[in-house]
């Protein structure tokens, strides 16, 4: 993976997780290293690589957007990853948040809409060597069955409220992250499935992002 001297990036990385990321509060040491250690740059096109440290989203192709890396710190530390979880991911998008938690936990499942953004994901993620990601094309509201439970799931779309099969295949004791509100402004919350099945809701503050669309969300 890329580190200091090995990509001309790296001092742009460095700042981007000092004044964007550890400024702003984010606490957890090992989504700080992921976060110093992913290549950013290169889950974008490459006329937009100079930005790419930035402190916003950009597009991606598709009307789509690679989060804030602000976003993606936030809603990564709100896991609470340790190293050996199982985590589904619904929106890849450009697969970057997708590196930063296979670097995190153990095996990662991440659905995408949209089948060009989950190849050109795969081939970047591949060229990396990350290799504990199975990416699928689908609507991921409906989760993905065959492989629930899962200890974390996070939505990197907006979503009118919390899908159904979502919390049906969140472990107990695990995490759910998403943006719950209309399609212009929602509430970042995180979700704690309890041992007894009831849910805890926590939330982490305002936040923008691009429709999450399928059957328990908006439709298209
Ligand atoms: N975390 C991603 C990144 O940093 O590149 C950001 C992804 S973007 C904000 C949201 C993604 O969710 C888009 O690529 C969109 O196509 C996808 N999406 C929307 N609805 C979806 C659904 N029902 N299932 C799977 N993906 C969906």
């Amino acid at each position: 993976m890329a580190r200091k001297g090995e990509d001309r990036f790296y001092i742009s990385r460095r700042r981007m997780v000092e004044e964007q990321i550890i400024a702003r509060g984010i606490r957890d040491r090992r989504v700080i290293e992921a976060m110093l250690t992913i290549p950013r740059h290169l889950f974008v096109d490459e006329a937009l690589q100079e930005q790419a440290y930035g402190d916003y989203p950009l597009p991606i192709g598709e009307g789509q957007t690679i989060s804030q890396p602000y976003m993606v710190a936030l809603m990564t530390e709100a896991l609470e990853l340790k190293g050996d979880e199982k985590v589904l991911e619904i929106g890849t998008g450009s697969g970057y948040q997708t590196a930063i938690l296979a670097h995190l936990a153990e095996r990662v499942f991440s659905i995408e809409r949209i089948s060009s953004l989950a190849s050109r994901a795969r081939r970047v993620l591949d060229e990396l060597g990350i290799f504990n990601v199975v990416i699928r094309v689908g609507d991921g509201t409906m989760g993905w069955p065959e492989e629930a439970p899962f200890d974390g799931i996070v939505v990197s779309a907006a979503s009118p409220d919390l899908p159904e099969p979502l919390i049906d295949q969140l472990a107990p004791g695990g995490r759910l992250v998403i943006p719950v509100g209309s399609p212009f402004s929602q509430e970042l919350l995180k979700v704690t499935k309890k041992e007894d099945g009831s849910l805890i809701k926590q939330g982490l503050g305002g936040c923008r992002f691009v429709k999450l669309i399928g059957e328990y969300a908006w439709k298209e």
